[in-house]
């Protein structure tokens, strides 16, 4: 078997093409290891003998040189991307049996390139949530735990499959989507790299909405590097989503040769006064001398409207899903629960269906769209969310990028916040602004904190500019103190 925690994307490229191993014998060991690691309950579904077919149509294609750029590596994907014929449940009841009859256009990119589906990624129920702890099928365990502690901890959310799987090497990468910070905040519990694209730069067809103006796509990977390499390969124009780009998708990895001396970086004062843990406080400040030594200008920013991001996003998203999860209704499709008449059998479809925080979404969704409350909060928001995005502009009228913790805070206890929304909620006060700008953000991991669990540092740049995220990432990769992988104790030996 080959040690699959020692590969990376780009590794497992070269190897696949020097023919160091096989495709078929790369899935076999993920296969193997995902067996052995049931205890962090990453995948919904799996697809091994699938896999292990499509691996020997791969193999054959490297040897003819007929490969994809990313031929023969396997890939998890959330169970929010409809994948033809395979069961795609967005980790609810409601979807429990549904198996879509056409692929969605991020997963077709990715299998055009070559790579080979191990299964479906458990996530947040619809992907609300920090935590996936509110998955139909049940918690998802972060392989990290804090030093001399067996307390389990989440791998964040709603993308904790996706982060859980690559940070544990069940797949060198893995799909995920970002809403509010479901692809940067379980990146930075886990260890791992979560890119959130700028919107519109990924393809939304075939993936279950959300809140159709924030979901974005994007990939979760070990390193900088990879990220790009992922992100080639999933984005791109395409007509069947009104709202994706007509924009050429560069040479992401080219972002190797260039230099950092003389640009910029902003740091924005409003978020230096955010109830931070100290670890991460000081973290943020190691990251910055960083930058200081590469030849950076740090500057300080306003970003003056970003203190009503969360109230304006915790209204905008559940008044987006309580319109798109009105498709569930037990008649066109999914799980269905008979009643007396049509009425009751919406209703017990419904009630049955969907767990609380899905129900609490679309009741404050439907709150703030009624007549009377809808120009009060609803149209608030919307205005809110413009002087946000104009904040933005601003502030990249003078720098580069802009640099801040990902997380308020390290993962937390399973179990811990589940009771308590605002609580949770809180978790995304640093990457929700991004999403309600429409900006391409990052999370790097960036060191551990005195308990030994991972930190994230989050960069955030202008609108298509992914490529400097990839640039001023890499800093961080080389300057931090080595993170090793968590160890292998989920294992039964
Ligand atoms: N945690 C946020 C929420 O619950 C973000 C979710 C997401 O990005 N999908 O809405």
């Amino acid at each position: 078997m080959i040690d699959v925690r020692v590969l990376d994307l780009s590794s497992i490229r070269d190897s696949l093409k020097k023919g160091d191993f096989t495709s078929k014998e790369l899935v076999k060991s993920y296969i193997e290891r995902i067996e052995g690691s049931s205890k962090l309950n990453t995948y919904n579904t799996t697809t091994f003998e699938q896999a292990l077919d499509r691996a020997e149509i791969s193999d054959g294609k490297i040897k003819k040189n007929e490969a994809g750029p990313l031929e023969g590596i396997p890939i998890g994907i959330k169970d929010l991307f409809c994948t033809q014929g395979v069961k795609t449940t967005a980790s609810s009841k409601i979807l429990e049996n549904f198996i879509p009859s056409y692929e969605s256009t991020v997963t077709e990119n990715l299998f055009k390139s070559g790579m080979i589906m191990l299964g479906k990624l458990s996530n947040d129920e619809f992907a609300m949530g920090s935590s996936n702890e509110t998955s139909a099928n049940g918690a998802v365990v972060n392989p990290w735990r804090s030093r001399n502690s067996e307390k389990e901890l989440v791998p964040g959310g709603s993308s904790g499959g996706s982060s859980a799987a690559v940070a544990a090497s069940l797949c060198p990468l893995a799909t995920a989507t970002d809403t509010g910070g479901s692809i940067r905040q379980p990146a930075a519990f886990t260890g791992t790299v979560g890119l959130k694209p700028t919107y519109g730069r990924c393809s939304r067809w075939g993936i279950v909405a959300f809140a159709s103006s924030l979901d974005q796509a994007g990939p979760i990977t070990k390193t900088v590097r990879d990220s790009a390499l992922a992100l080639q390969a999933m984005a791109g124009y395409d007509n069947k989503d009104s709202t994706s780009a007509n924009i050429e998708v560069e040479n992401f990895e080219n972002y190797r040769n260039s230099n950092l001396n003389g640009m910029s970086i902003g740091i924005p004062k409003e978020f230096e006064e955010l109830d931070l843990s100290l670890d991460i406080r000081q973290n943020w400040e190691e990251a910055i001398q960083w930058y200081k030594e590469a030849g950076v200008n740090i500057k300080s920013i306003n970003l003056p409207h970003c203190k009503y991001a969360l109230p304006a996003y915790y209204i905008i998203a559940p008044a987006e899903a309580s319109s798109n999860l009105a498709r569930y209704d037990g008649v066109k499709y999914g799980k269905r629960v008979p009643g007396e008449d049509l009425d009751s059998l919406y209703k017990r479809t419904r009630a049955e269906g969907f767990g609380d925080e899905v129900k609490r979404r679309i009741l404050m969704g439907t709150y703030v769209l009624s007549a009377g409350y809808y120009d009060a909060y609803y149209l608030k928001a919307q205005k809110v969310r413009r002087l946000i995005h104009e904040d933005f502009l601003e502030a990249f009228k003078t720098v580069d990028a802009i640099l801040t913790p990902t997380t308020p805070t390290t993962a937390f206890g399973i179990g811990e916040n589940i009771s308590d929304p605002l609580k949770m909620y809180s978790n995304d006060i640093l990457t929700v602004p991004v999403n309600l700008a429409g900006l391409p953000a990052i999370s790097i991991p960036s060191g551990l904190d005195s308990s030994g669990l991972p930190m994230g540092i989050q960069l955030i740049t202008n609108h298509f500019d992914e490529k400097s995220l990839f640039k001023f990432g890499r800093l961080i990769e080389e300057s931090r103190v080595n993170i090793e992988m968590p160890t292998d104790w989920w294992i039964k030996k």
